[in-house]
């Protein structure tokens, strides 16, 4: 089966994997002319280090990413608000990675090109548009440099493209856009200091401004770590575009993001100083789309940020494109035609994302700040007489199996 993955981002890297274990060789086409490890921290949750464990990666994410270890969610003050293991320390049989995304990029690139090839990769190729004729898929590419390459002809073809997809555009001419809900987010990660136990995530803030801190490396012969920071401020109501194109490597400055840190007091990290000594820092607006009736259309299939982008809270993003790569390679392997397998997938997939893209837009887990800085704006002497255990237990645990990830769900 020849198939074409447009897009060498988390998701296309990872279906070219596993459908290299079933005997099939995909061709990426990537826009970029050279895959540059861009990005900051993200979290990969047990669900989906599951299916790269099972392409043999752990070793070579442990040498690089950090198994994390607990999750602690506090108001801006740094009152503490619910606590909780995550990963092996949770139950799971699979850790959860916090990871630098560019560098997971590198690393599953690298491993296609031992497993695939340097040739299953071809950058430089950005899509531009397909046809689908009786029994084949024709795609047309623009090189980077603006000539157009030969046409490519498969028989399926998968749309990994990411946020601002162009074969999700091809399909959906009419769509309204991306849809913003007046968050600004800045972000950036720098080599620091480690905190608390080198392992731990610290998410704080509420409904106005968030504040996300985690180690992303494991630290160096120095004892230092990647420390990833995110700054967040809710500056409208969604209702107007956001100030600027979202660009996930659009630079900010100081100016911009100090007003909204200075709101946290969180007494095991110097937050200004660490913000004021980070080299480049990003700012990128809290942007989705709404949910698609169809990712499918004979041929050709949408999957990961290109199906289904959502708001980047609950660590979902990467998570859910690595386990529709899964989903996809399965209904491949045990489908009896191509087509039936796309749509199979989407079925099995679809319904699922749109739920987490929905619950994401209620703030998924971190509603739970949310509501104690709405209760409780000042800070709180008594947590439970703010919110009991059982309502902060139902929306970051609810918010778990929706989305998957209970232990449960996930141990095989
Ligand atoms: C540069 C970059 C930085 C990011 N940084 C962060 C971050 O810091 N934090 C976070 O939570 N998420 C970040 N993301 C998003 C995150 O990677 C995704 O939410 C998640 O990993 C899902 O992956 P995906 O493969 O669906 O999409 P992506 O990882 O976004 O990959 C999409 C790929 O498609 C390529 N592409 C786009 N258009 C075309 C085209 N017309 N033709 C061919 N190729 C095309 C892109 O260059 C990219 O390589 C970033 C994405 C990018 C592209």
């Amino acid at each position: 089966m020849r198939v074409a993955i447009i897009g060498a981002g988390i998701g296309g890297l990872t279906t070219a994997l596993m459908l290299q274990r079933l005997g099939i060789r995909p061709t990426i086409f990537e826009a970029s002319r050279e895959i540059r490890e861009l990005g900051v921290g993200i979290n990969v949750l047990p669900h989906a280090i599951r299916e790269l464990a099972e392409l043999g990666l752990l070793p070579r994410l442990d040498a690089i990413a950090v198994r994390t270890r607990e999750l602690i969610y506090a108001n801006r003050f740094g009152q503490e608000i619910w606590r909780e293991a995550r990963g092996l320390d949770a139950g799971f049989d699979v850790p959860q990675f916090s990871i630098h995304r560019g560098r997971l990029q590198g690393l599953l690139r690298q491993t296609v090109i031992e497993r695939l090839g340097a040739e299953a990769i071809r950058t430089g190729h950005v899509f531009r548009a397909f046809e689908e004729t009786e029994g084949e898929v024709i795609a047309r590419f623009e090189a980077a440099d603006g000539a157009a390459p030969d046409p490519v002809h498969t028989d399926i073809l998968i749309g990994c493209d990411g946020i601002h997809s162009a074969v999700r555009r091809q399909l959906y001419p009419q769509d309204k856009g991306l849809t913003w809900n007046g968050v600004m987010m800045w972000r950036g990660a720098l080599d620091s200091e480690p905190f608390l136990d080198s392992r731990t995530m610290i998410i704080a803030g509420g409904f106005a401004n968030k504040l996300v801190l985690y180690p992303i490396t494991p630290p160096d012969n120095a004892g230092r770590q990647m420390i990833n920071w995110v700054v967040t401020h809710r500056m409208g109501d969604g209702s107007e575009p956001p100030p600027r194109r979202e660009d996930w490597n659009r630079a900010s400055t100081l100016d911009e993001v100090l007003p909204h840190a200075e709101k946290f007091r969180i007494k095991e990290v110097d937050l200004l100083a660490l913000i004021r000594r980070t080299p480049a820092f990003y700012e990128y607006p809290m942007a989705d789309r709404d949910p698609l009736p169809r990712w499918t259309f004979g041929r050709v299939t949408l999957l990961g940020d290109a199906a289904h982008p959502m708001y980047p809270v609950g660590s979902n993003g990467a998570s859910q494109a690595i386990i529709d790569a899964r989903a996809l390679c399965d209904r491949l392997q045990s489908a009896e035609h191509p087509r039936a397998a796309l749509e199979a997938f989407e079925n099995e997939r679809l319904p699922k994302t749109a739920e987490i893209v929905r619950t994401n837009r209620l703030g998924g887990p971190e509603g739970v700040i949310d509501e104690v800085e709405r209760r409780s704006p000042d800070g709180f002497d008594d947590l439970d007489t703010v919110i009991s255990y059982d309502e902060r237990f139902q929306i970051v645990r609810g918010y778990a199996a929706l989305a998957g990830f209970t232990a449960a769900q996930v141990n095989r």
